[in-house]
């Protein structure tokens, strides 16, 4: 008998772009290591900041799934069904007056902000409307609005499960931050923090293009009164020319992989190759990886997808 706290890990899919191998293999680890804790698994589908889900995307993110073996325990739960829950806790945030209506267009910020401190950030919100209070909201008639978050100039450290310690200033990568879009949805970093607290997510395991989103979600945990879960965040999937894994690279689809006949346990040798759970790149069950799953052999490097690499496994783009 487990005797420990059980362990809830998640599956995140966002169904605008279809699941290539950079997914499976962040998939394929946080699977790992839930089932490795003997630990459950939940599927969401993050459809909330898709402009356009063509319809069947849901389900063809869950073949995807199915194919590579990975299952779960509960859902699929959709972002978009679940509105209400986001609306009530920005509520809280409004009536805590943590967040403020914005009626800044994306060009007001980008032509009155200062240069932003992280290459790959946008640019810093310079507080326009920070001396606005909640309320205000009902005299402004003529402008969508967006609400942000109240940050300061506070760093946030957080120990990351595969990183390590990590410390971000909440303005070095951006300030302020958008909560509810000015289309009247709420922005990814609220909804992954009412999710993952209402479906009991103990770790979250994502790829590291997200760790600057990690203080965003302790900020709103903290002023929602929640525990965060432990952060996990391990390194991309990349092409030959060091940038992230992208239709330039080819068609990495899943749904592409599969038509061309490549066996998933192939696909799976060469992603557990490449986590170093295996010395060499040779066809393997989900089942035979499991005993081997370990995060801490994982290399602290990108992946590089290589064709050589895809050649081997039976797929010739
Ligand atoms: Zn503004």
């Amino acid at each position: 008998m487990d005797t420990g706290a059980t362990v809830i890990g998640r599956l995140a899919p966002s169904p605008t772009g279809a699941q290539h191998v950079g997914n499976a293999r962040t998939y394929l680890i946080a699977w790992l290591s839930a089932r490795s804790q003997n630990g459950r698994v939940v599927l969401r589908i993050e459809d909330i900041d898709s402009p356009r889900v063509k319809a069947g995307a849901v389900e063809s993110a869950c073949e995807d799934l199915r194919w590579l073996g990975l299952d779960w325990d509960d859902g699929p739960i959709v972002q978009t069904e679940r509105l209400a829950y986001y609306q009530a806790a920005l509520e809280r945030l409004q009536a805590q007056e943590i967040v403020y209506p914005c009626t800044c267009t994306r060009t007001d910020v980008e032509r009155s902000a200062s240069a932003p401190h992280l290459e790959h950030e946008g640019p810093i919100y310079p507080g326009t409307c920070s001396i606005r209070r909640a309320g205000d909201v009902a005299y402004i008639t003529d402008r969508p609005v967006a609400w942000r978050m109240r940050v300061g100039n506070e760093t946030i450290a957080y120990d990351d499960g595969f990183r390590g310690p990590v410390l971000l200033n909440l303005h070095e990568i951006g300030g302020d931050f958008v909560v509810w879009k000015s289309a009247g949805t709420p922005a990814y970093q609220l909804a992954v923090v009412v999710d993952d607290d209402a479906h009991k997510v103990t770790e979250v395991i994502r790829g590291d293009d997200l760790v600057t989103s990690t203080p965003r979600q302790i900020v709103l945990y903290r002023a929602l009164g929640l525990a965060p879960p432990r952060f996990i965040h391990v390194p991309l999937v990349v092409g030959a020319d060091g940038r992230r894994l992208a239709k330039r690279h080819g068609d990495t689809r899943l749904q592409m992989l599969r038509e061309a006949g490549v066996a998933v346990e192939s696909l799976l040798g060469l992603l557990g190759w490449s986590c170093g759970w295996l010395d060499q790149m040779k066809p393997i069950g989900l089942r035979d990886l499991l005993p081997r799953f370990q995060l801490g052999s994982i290399p602290r490097q990108p992946f590089v997808l290589t064709a050589q690499l895809l050649e081997k496994i039976g797929y010739h783009r």
